[in-house]
């Protein structure tokens, strides 16, 4: 039993791997005895042997019966012993039919040509050349001395042909592979240019040069990141090409938007992969994409239609392709074809599996170095920002700088805006951006935003960032960011951002939550700034968030400021500009005029007999008539002049572009005003009050400032001891002197 089982192993392994060759030797010895080409029984017996050995190796190679066995060691033998058997077979028919010079030889050189070209192992060839010199020489024995020349001359053209043949078929595949590396190349320096055209072109609408040097720089850092992923790609596939064999080996990315598959990356002999971007549900791939799970066809005819990778038919006859998931979300597809009939195995797909993972490894690393680079230079960009926020002191300022901030920091915000709470109103701070829709801006600047069901309204009723889910670029929608009244200009990207500050002393506000003084509106042009429920989208809306809040705290500070100064420059009776403002304009108008040389008149009043006004009605009454009197100053004056309590009772009017002629004209009207002006006293009783006024202009009557300032005063002066409700002009005091003289 055992021995019978020996027995059997043995002649197995004879017949695989000695059979062919001790056929070959016996074929040898015959010819070198003659009996093939005398046609004796020895001979035919064994063209027959060595052509049914032909047949089965044939039969074996074409893998029918071990499929598997393709670049395994026993495979390699079958292509020895196939090409060993054609060379044979060939000697065979030749020495039948009429020896070296039979019509049959030229076969001979198509079967060297193949062994040469067709056959990976240089082994193989070798043995198959080094049989055929063996059997040529035999043949051309007999011939010899004479027949020697002819003999060499085919020993050189049959080492010669599988060497040829083996040169041209590696210089085509050469050609191939340079031509798709080639192609890959062009593709990548596209993608660059794309890249960098696409960050210059966000930049250059922009102004300054920084932000030209920091979109440069945030190109360079994503071309890098990019070289970097394609590296480890590319590496990858490389294994899996040397593992595997295929005819291709391909990675197909999904786009962001899970719509499109691309190739990102192959190994193929073929140059028929499709580069431009793919529906994601379309053939093969589209199954994986949907299935979240491997495909494979074996025993494929001629290709399959559903191989829509390739750009014409490519006779594949195996295909393996596996998604490359990122948890439940797939993120592309890695395949893998084979034009032999050599079906691929789980170990084939346990590998590409693997690669796969490695694959989502790749990627995210990638992503990470890219997230980090990118926080980096937000970082740069952040602090920049806020430097230039905190430096900012005017309410202005602070919005130019807010929405300038929200543009630096993401290079797609192509429109940014402000919308600030003014008491109950909702009124349009500050929009930058979309340079062609500058008419937009001006129109709606400091307009106020009517309704309540627009979407400003309610991010700052809810306080939240809104809207959750994408924008969609709808007529509808652009009426509702605003309201009815100031439809957006056509944008695809948009986010909202409250602007929330601490309440006072860190009180909190009714609701319960902290006052939102505004909102922040930032939005692109180009669809998918805020892709939904993406950690990157969370980054950027936080980022953006981030700066919404400093800018509410800048806001409040720059308001209060606001106020403070109003404060300071206001008279808290009469609303008018205080004396220390007056001596700041008055020192503006002056040196304007005197630049300029243009005219600038003061008007300085004062009550006549106020203190009786006091004494008699009360100081609250008192402080009605100044009320008033300001009101009549404030109702006389151009928009230009500039109506200042100067002290007690008594007022300044600077009147820039005023002559004399013309401000002693006004003082007239503001003369006659007050004392038609009736006052009601606690009692209900009436009583009128007059005014004295002094007029001084330069630059014709004044060098200065302060000359101005004293020169009225004088002038008033002169009112006063001239009887009082007077308007005297400093012009007149030098006659008034020269006749009092
Ligand atoms: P004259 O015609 O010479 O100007 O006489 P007059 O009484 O107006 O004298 P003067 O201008 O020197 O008086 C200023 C008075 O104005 C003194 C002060 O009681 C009064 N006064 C100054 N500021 C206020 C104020 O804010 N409210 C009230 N009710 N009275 C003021
Ligand atoms: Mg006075
Ligand atoms: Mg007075």
């Amino acid at each position: 039993m055992h021995a019978g089982r020996s027995l059997a192993l043995g002649l197995g392994w004879l017949q695989r791997n000695l059979l062919v060759e001790l056929s070959c030797a016996l074929f040898a010895c015959l010819l070198w005895r003659g009996d093939v080409a005398a046609g004796r029984w020895p001979g035919l017996l064994l063209a027959g042997w060595l052509a049914a050995l032909l047949l089965h190796r044939l039969w074996l190679l074409q893998g029918r019966l071990s499929p598997r066995r393709v670049g395994a060691p026993g495979a390699s033998a079958e292509h020895r012993q196939v090409g060993l058997l054609l060379t044979a077979s060939l000697y065979l028919l030749i020495a039948l039919t009429g020896g070296l010079a039979s019509p049959v030889y030229p076969a001979l050189y198509l079967v060297l040509a193949a062994a040469g070209g067709l056959e990976e192992r240089p082994w193989n060839t070798l043995v198959v050349v080094g049989a055929a010199l063996a059997l040529e020489a035999l043949l051309g024995a007999p011939a010899w001395p004479a027949g020697w020349a002819q003999t060499a001359s085919h020993a050189a053209a049959i080492a010669g042909f599988p060497f040829v043949s083996r040169l041209l078929v590696a210089a085509a595949r050469q050609l191939v592979r340079r031509e798709e590396a080639a192609k890959l190349a062009k593709e990548r320096a596209e993608h660059e240019q794309a890249a960098r055209e696409f960050r210059l072109s966000g930049a250059a609408s922009r102004d300054g040069t920084r932000a030209l040097r920091d979109e440069e720089r945030a190109g360079q850092r994503q071309l890098s990141s990019l070289r970097r992923l394609e590296e480890g790609i590319h590496n990858l596939l490389d294994v899996v090409f040397e593992a595997l064999r295929p005819h291709s080996v391909a990675f197909y990315r999904l786009s962001t938007d899970d719509r499109s598959v691309r190739l990102m990356d192959a190994r193929s002999d073929s140059d028929q992969l499709v580069r431009t971007p793919m529906p994601a549900g379309e053939g093969v791939l589209g199954a994986i994409i949907k299935r979240l799970s491997p495909v494979s066809f074996d025993h494929l005819r001629d290709g399959h239609e559903l191989l829509t990778y390739y750009a014409t038919r490519v006779p594949i006859r195996s295909f393996l392709g596996v998604p490359v998931l990122d948890g439940a979300h797939v993120r592309g597809v890695l395949l893998a074809d084979r034009r032999v009939d050599v079906p691929f195995s789980d170990d084939d797909r346990r590998m590409l599996s693997t690669v796969a993972v490695e694959l989502l490894h790749e990627i995210d690393t990638e992503r990470v170095l890219a997230d980090m680079d990118k926080l980096l230079s937000e970082s740069a960009c952040f602090y920049e920002a806020s430097k230039q926020l905190n430096r900012a002191l005017g309410l202005q300022e602070v919005i130019d700088e807010v929405l300038s901030a929200a543009r630096l920091v993401l290079p797609g915000v192509d429109f940014a805006a402000l919308v600030l709470r003014e008491g109950d109103k909702l009124v349009l701070a500050g929009a930058q951006g979309l340079d062609e829709y500058a008419g937009w801006r001006e129109k709606h600047l400091q307009q106020e935003l009517h309704g309540q069901s627009h979407l400003v309204a309610q991010v700052l009723k809810e306080g939240s960032v809104l809207p959750e889910a994408p924008f969609h670029q709808r007529e509808g929608e652009q009426r509702l960011v605003f309201g009815r009244q100031m439809p957006l200009p056509p944008l695809a990207s948009l986010k909202i951002f409250p602007l929330r500050v601490a309440g006072e002393q860190g009180r909190k506000s009714q609701s319960g939550k902290e006052p939102i003084i505004g909102a922040l509106v930032a939005a692109g042009q180009r669809p998918g700034l805020f892709p939904a429920n993406r950690d990157k989208s969370r980054d950027l809306v936080g980022v953006l968030q981030t700066i919404a809040n400093m800018a509410a705290i800048s806001i409040q500070n720059a308001q209060r400021y606001q106020q403070l100064e109003r404060l300071a420059t206001t008279d808290g009776l009469t609303g008018l500009h205080n004396h220390r403002r007056f001596q700041e304009l008055a020192e503006e108008l002056a040196s304007t005029s005197l630049r300029y040389q243009r005219p600038l008149s003061m008007l300085l009043t004062d009550i006549d007999h106020f203190k009786k006004v006091n004494d008699t009605y009360g100081h609250p009454v008192g402080d009605q008539v100044l009320k008033r009197v300001a009101r009549v100053l404030g109702d006389l004056a151009r928009a230009t002049d500039r109506v200042c309590r100067y002290g007690g009772e008594e007022f300044a009017v600077l009147l820039p572009e005023t002559d004399a002629e013309g401000a002693r004209m006004l003082a007239e009207r503001i003369r006659e005003e007050i004392k038609q002006q009736e006052h009601q006293a606690a009692d209900g009783k009436p009583f009128r009050v007059t005014l004295s006024l002094g007029i001084c202009t330069m630059p014709e009557h004044a060098r200065h400032k302060q000359e101005l300032i004293d020169r009225a005063d004088q002038a008033l002066y002169h009112a006063k001891r001239n009887g009082r409700d007077k308007a005297v002009h400093y012009a007149e005091l030098g006659s008034a002197k020269s006749q009092g003289a």
